[in-house]
């Protein structure tokens, strides 16, 4: 109270000698609030168990078309705006129908970020469940969609595309894995939103206990400098290297039109560091997949997105 008649009385003096009558400027506005993206690593993993136990997902099957219902579903539960595209492409073993799942946030800016997973699982392995291999990425996009989707509206367009078709029933060729990315990335060329893509970031096998996220060469150079400056703001920059050689992926559609693109895979998933053994075998099952990897790479993912964000503001200066 004593300072408080101090400071009327110190006002009073100044007025009496300059205001003028004029009424003082109004305080500038706090600055905006800003709730920021809370990835749960706990709520990454409840999805992929419960999107493992949907069964198979081989393209083409009843198994596929439950699967890419199924997370159009948890995405507009969480209140994204989702789509199914579906598309018929030729295999090795004759005409196919195919299913994108697709998300978005609307952004302030018209650039946009692509966050992608593959949703399919490898056909013609006995038992094989994919809990990492493409569980783990599926869910932890579908967590990343509730977590733009609570937070503040996104600098950028966030969208999430859950491809089909990934994986090869024989071997890799333009009629043999792909088919979903490929299929995205030639009708966003048509309808002309390629150019307003400012990054792809694909999430493929990030649920590793042991993670390694192994950065193939085929990614954006000022992508993977990116990602290591989230991971090492996560205190974690000994989980991200680069991969000694390119990995085929479903980023490569993106990247080879021109777009900034980078894929997060952990391709040392094994029973010793450096193995990939536990990959496309019954071995890739829900007990090797943790939350504190898929938290970390969610987080990793999000700060990437606010750093692309900065990075077109500078760019617009
Ligand atoms: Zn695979």
């Amino acid at each position: 109270m004593k300072y408080k008649g101090a400071i009327g009385v110190l006002a009073g003096l100044l007025c009496a000698a300059g205001c003028g009558g004029k009424p003082p400027p109004a305080p500038a506005p706090p600055p905006e609030a800003k709730a920021p993206v809370a990835v749960s690593g706990v709520a990454a993993l409840e999805e992929v168990r419960k999107f493992v136990e949907l069964g198979p997902k081989e393209p083409g099957t009843p198994g596929a078309e439950k699967a890419a219902r199924y997370l159009k579903e948890r995405l507009e539960a969480a209140g994204v705006e989702a789509e199914i595209q579906e598309f018929k492409d030729q295999t090795p073993n004759g005409e196919l129908v195919f299913r994108n799942v697709l998300g978005r946030i609307p952004g302030k800016g018209g650039k946009i970020v692509l966050f992608g997973s593959h949703y399919d699982t490898k056909t013609g392995i006995e038992g094989f469940e994919g809990a990492n291999d493409s569980g783990s990425s599926t869910g932890l996009l579908l967590e990343l969609a509730r977590a733009f989707a609570a937070a503040s509206p996104p600098e950028t367009e966030i969208r999430f595309a859950f491809f089909d078709g990934e994986e090869c029933r024989e071997n890799y060729s333009p009629i043999d894995g792909f088919h979903g990315s490929r299929h995205l990335a030639k009708k966003m060329a048509a309808d002309g939103s390629l150019s307003n893509l400012a990054a792809v970031i694909l999430l493929d096998m990030v649920g590793d206990r042991d993670l390694t996220i192994t950065i193939p060469r085929n990614s954006t150079p000022w992508l993977a400098a990116l990602a290591f400056d989230a991971a090492r703001a996560e205190g974690m920059r000994g989980r991200f290297q680069l991969y000694p050689g390119s990995i085929g992926d479903d980023h490569d559609a993106f990247y080879a039109r021109g777009v900034p693109a980078i894929d997060l895979i952990d391709f040392y998933y094994g029973s010793a560091p450096g193995q990939n053994d536990y990959w496309h075998t019954p071995a890739d099952s829900i007990d090797k997949v943790s939350a504190e990897s898929l938290e970390l790479v969610g987080r990793v993912a999000a700060r990437m997105a606010d750093g692309i964000a900065r990075r077109i503001a500078t760019a617009e200066k």
